[in-house]
């Protein structure tokens, strides 16, 4: 009798006939979301509040060309409500995922997602330079963009890359290296010869062997002074960033995942990025011990002050979208170069914005980049100093092309770099 009772309720218990309906919903629900990732732009209540905030909106005064404009136009081409045309994508494809948009929204619309999230899906249909194809590919290579831009040092590829930027727009330096005999220094550890206090290893990933080479070494100097071993592994890739912003989602998720093989087996116990579109692409992979190298220098520096050498000169401070948008530390350039007895740090008289680098942006669109970077380099009072500081390799590369107009003897340098050079001590460099 037992075991018919069993047998004829068994089907009939709600708990798992519930549970069984939840998962199958949970499930139905998720398929949905896979399949349409760009729902998120219903979140989008129209009010506006961000078209002040955007460069784009800024340049070209049309609502196509701002934040709101591109979420309906996203919008509109993934409910088919419109076909899709290269004028609408190219509207989209202007953004240089600043996120000075997505920082504003108060209905907190993924804008970022979504942007990378429709070039992925759209971007087939967009063209794009062939130096933007040749920098993606050979970023995915370990070293690929190192061997690339070693080859474009050579004087007749030089020529070359000069002759093909008058009939591209490319700014005429468009790719700066850092001379061939500062290579030697690279891969390998460097042993502090202050009392040890661990070690750290260095993600310099696609572009800093070759072109933020400067700043790798004064960031191993500086944690050499104060204690700590560096270790710099070999054959780094790049971080996935240009890759995801440029409409290959797939590529930048293999890239972070070799990134995260790669750094697991380090020792050290922390890993640390210079530049902020480097440490926001790679904080998305989990299980990496990864920091930003300004904020550890600053976290050293309060227990083990370094001397420095006071200042005269003020500096002028770019921050990047990346630092100040996707990282959020605000104060952090400003707490490191306060380090410095007597700096006077020059701001822009609009920090938000945008210099025109957006990945590469500065490629796919340099006569827009040209526009917003004069605008940003004429917010500051540039006679005014040698210096400029600026934290991210993108946006330093892009800077270069256009400063000197401004001041010929103007240097472009990494916060680290700068705090480096007005280091007091014996081994000085
Ligand atoms: S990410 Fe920047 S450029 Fe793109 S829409 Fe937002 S504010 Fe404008
Ligand atoms: S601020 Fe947000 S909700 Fe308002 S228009 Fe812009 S994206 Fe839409």
């Amino acid at each position: 009798m037992m075991l018919i009772v069993t047998h004829v309720f068994k089907p009939l218990n709600l708990g798992t006939l519930y549970n069984d309906k939840f998962h199958r919903y949970k499930l139905r629900l998720a398929a949905m979301k896979k399949a349409n990732k760009l729902s998120d732009t219903d979140l989008c209540v129209m009010c506006g509040m961000c078209l002040p905030q955007c460069p784009t909106y800024q340049l070209y005064q049309t609502e196509t060309e701002s934040p709101r404009g591109r979420v309906a136009l996203m919008q509109a081409i993934n409910q088919q409500k419109i076909n899709i045309n290269s004028k609408a994508l190219l509207h989209i494809d202007h953004c240089l995922g600043c996120l000075n948009c997505e920082t504003i929204c108060p209905s907190r619309v993924p804008y970022g997602q979504l942007i990378d999230e429709f070039r992925n899906q759209y971007n087939q249909s967009v063209r794009k330079p062939w130096l933007t194809k040749l920098i993606l590919k050979q970023a995915a290579k370990p070293d690929g963009l190192h061997a690339l831009t070693s080859i474009i040092n050579k004087p007749v590829l030089k020529q070359l890359i000069k002759l093909g930027s008058t009939f591209t727009d490319l700014p005429k330096n468009t790719l700066t290296v850092e001379p061939t005999h500062l290579k030697s220094f690279y891969a390998g550890t460097y042993n502090s010869q202050e009392e040890c206090r661990g070690e750290v290893s260095l993600f310099t990933g696609c572009i800093g062997k070759s072109s933020d080479y400067r700043s790798i070494k004064d960031a191993t100097f500086i944690l050499n002074q104060l204690g700590f071993d560096v270790n710099i592994p070999e054959q780094q890739t790049c971080c996935g960033a240009m890759h995801q912003h440029n409409g290959q989602l797939e590529t930048a998720k293999t890239l972070l995942n070799k990134n995260r093989a790669q750094l697991e087996q380090q020792k050290s116990s922390v890993i640390l990025f210079f530049s902020p579109a480097c440490g926001a692409s790679l904080k998305q992979a989990e299980n990496i011990a990864i920091k930003d190298a300004r904020t550890f220098i600053l976290e050293a520096l309060r227990h083990q002050p370094l001397n420095f050498s006071t200042q005269k000169q003020p500096v002028a401070l770019h921050e990047s979208c990346s630092h100040r948008n996707m990282l959020r530390l605000k104060t952090l350039n400003t707490e490191l170069l306060n380090c410095i007895p007597g700096i006077q740090i020059i701001e822009s008289s609009d920090p938000s914005l945008c210099c025109g680098a957006g990945g590469l942006q500065s490629i796919n669109y340099p006569q827009q980049a040209q526009a917003l970077l004069q605008g940003k380099l004429k917010s500051f009072d540039l006679m005014q100093t040698n210096i400029f500081i600026s934290d991210n390799i993108g946006c330093s590369l892009h800077i270069k092309t256009a400063i000197t107009g401004y001041n010929p003897d103007i240097k472009v340098m990494h916060p680290i770099s700068y705090l480096a050079s007005q280091l007091i001590s014996n081994e000085k460099k």
